[in-house]
């Protein structure tokens, strides 16, 4: 909340809410970053506003804005203030599990959510182009790709992403069988 409140307190913030008049949420809540107010936030802040998303959406108080007014308000430019790196998991919607809306935040997604050169170029996009002042992987409890790393799956392409995990799984310690049904090893 502390991010978010630092936020609503920029002036040019609050004009231009004022100015795009939302009619579901509080003044500041729903609009679309600028640079200016993208480089205002600290990395620390970009990680407190992720953080206070969360809450929201894990307490059921997730701000309703109009999509498609920050589409419109978007077009031209973007200024996100974080990139995630996240599962491709059904369960774990990066933009839903922090309640971000359009332009608020990059998404990297890949089974695992494990980086590779891709990913690592993406995510230079997206802070030393675009200007993202955080970047946060998002792991989740019971990843099948996980699991398949663990058992050695082979399966098409997916035997050589699983590679990628492979490194994690051979450093993780563990007192009890190295496959998926041990559930703290995964
Ligand atoms: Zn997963």
């Amino acid at each position: 909340m502390l991010s978010r409140r630092a936020f609503c307190n920029c002036a040019s913030l609050a004009l231009f809410a004022a100015a795009s008049g939302k009619a579901h949420a509080a003044v500041g809540e729903c609009a679309v970053l600028t640079p200016a107010l993208q480089k205002s936030v600290s990395p620390a802040d970009a990680i407190a506003r992720l953080q206070a998303g969360n809450t929201r959406f894990s307490s059921g108080k997730t701000i309703n804005c109009d999509l498609m007014q920050q589409v419109k308000e978007t077009a031209a430019a973007q200024a996100p203030f974080a990139a995630v790196v996240g599962c491709i998991d059904s369960r774990v919607p990066p933009e839903l599990v922090f309640d971000q809306r359009i332009g608020d935040i990059f998404c990297a997604r890949v089974a695992g959510n494990f980086i590779n050169n891709d990913i690592i170029g993406s995510l230079e996009f997206a802070t030393k182009v675009s200007g993202a002042r955080a970047i946060v992987v998002l792991g989740h409890n019971d990843c099948g790709a996980i699991k398949g790393a663990v058992d050695h799956v082979k399966l098409g392409h997916l035997t050589a992403m699983l590679t990628n995990i492979a490194p994690a799984v051979v450093s993780t310690r563990t007192s009890g069988d190295r496959n998926s049904k041990n559930a703290a090893f995964v």
